[in-house]
């Protein structure tokens, strides 16, 4: 049976989630005006996924969703569990609708006019807005490298890491320059010998900087969009040094070395052209925003990302897109960024709904 609804969120991460508050705030009844469809059959978006030790790179009273904090982390810098438990209190602390174990399949648009067709394994539902908040967990990016396929070891993504007790003895190769190969490196380079590979030379944060001050500097970015003025907030790195990474840096765990030539049966060929022989690579290279299910739309593009004006698109504004970094929004791909843009898309289609 075909359902009806004014706007359907698709995921249940803190994007969706986020938005969901705001449509309550903006007096949409819950389930009637508006539902969340999550492919996730529990609560925590892509936080119930993430390795054990992962630790966020903001304090939890800088990494709250809207209207309710974050309740302190025990030991400093949150988990993802600690993460994971937040958004499932937040979910039913709000009484938001979020439909679990429901996969969009496709959305798809009859006409210029009228309701989005949102596919699901559930059925059909007909709505005239879509917040799309479907994060990148589900998109992994590997970069190719000649000789990949005949590596007789075992390559994962930082996607399927759970802890370094494996890796024990073995000889580990991490490729990546960013706060999860910095983690990852930091513990399995405890029990494994670890060769790090970045594509540049890996840019430490000052040991005193973390989500905070990367949220306030996100703020002063918008503020000057917004003036017209200069951005005077220069770079401030990549590796947030939170304490696993400054115990790896005080071992003498954190040396990096330049891109591999090429990928060897038994190891990797580094750009030096000397062999490291290797049991096991981890690929700590990314994710890509997870899209598949807006093909049927054809979305105009801007370089490697749908075209937007705000978080609508552009080829079509009944669709929104939420927490994909700073084209949706600056910082809305963190915990504590993506509230302004949920809150700024559900004003746009209040102020300028786009349907019948
Ligand atoms: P997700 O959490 O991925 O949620 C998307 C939801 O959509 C999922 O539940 C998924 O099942 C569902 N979904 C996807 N496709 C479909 C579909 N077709 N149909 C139905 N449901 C679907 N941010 C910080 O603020 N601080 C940090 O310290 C931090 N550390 C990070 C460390 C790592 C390793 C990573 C990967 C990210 C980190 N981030 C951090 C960034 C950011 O907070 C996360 O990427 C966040 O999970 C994105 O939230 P989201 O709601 O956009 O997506």
């Amino acid at each position: 049976m075909t359902a009806r609804t004014r706007v359907a969120v698709i995921g249940a991460g803190q994007a969706g989630l986020a938005a969901a508050f705001h449509l309550r705030r903006a007096g949409f009844e819950p389930g009637r005006d508006y539902m969340v469809l999550d492919r996730n059959p529990g609560p925590g978006g892509a936080w119930q996924h993430m390795w054990h030790s992962l630790r966020l790179f903001s304090p939890a009273e800088h990494s709250s969703l809207p209207g309710r904090r974050m309740p302190p982390s025990r030991d400093g810098f949150p988990t993802a569990g600690h993460v994971r438990d937040y958004l499932a209190d937040y979910e039913q602390h709000y009484g938001l609708p979020v439909r679990h174990g429901v996969t969009v399949d496709a959305v798809r648009a009859a006409g210029r006019t009228g309701p989005l067709e949102v596919h699901t394994d559930r059925g059909m539902l007909l709505a005239d807005t879509v917040l799309s908040a479907t994060g990148s967990w589900d998109r992994p990016f590997r970069p190719h490298y000649p000789g990949m396929r005949d590596f007789r070891g075992r390559q994962l993504h930082a996607r399927d890491y759970r802890d370094p007790a494996e890796f024990a003895g073995h000889s580990v190769v991490v490729v990546g320059g960013g706060n999860s190969a910095a983690q990852i490196l930091a513990e399995v380079s405890t029990v494994a010998r670890t060769t790090w590979v970045t594509r540049r030379p890996p840019r430490f944060m000052p040991d005193d900087v973390d989500g905070r001050v990367l949220f306030q500097v996100a703020t002063r970015r918008i503020a000057a969009r917004a003036a017209g003025t200069a951005d005077s907030a220069g770079p401030l790195g990549d590796i947030v040094m939170v304490p696993s990474v400054l115990d790896a840096r005080d071992r003498g765990a954190l040396v990096a070395h330049p891109p591999l030539l090429r990928i060897v049966p038994d190891g990797v060929v580094g750009a030096d052209g000397g062999v490291v022989v290797a049991d096991t690579i981890i690929w700590c290279t990314g994710f890509r925003p997870a899209l598949h299910h807006l093909a049927p739309l054809r979305p105009a593009r801007d370089g490697d990302h749908p075209a937007v004006d705000g978080t609508r698109l552009v080829s079509d504004p009944r669709l929104h897109l939420l927490g994909h970094g700073d084209w949706t929004g600056p910082a809305s791909a963190t915990l504590i960024g993506v509230g302004r843009t949920a809150r700024d898309a559900v004003a746009r289609l209040v102020a300028a709904p786009t349907s019948a």
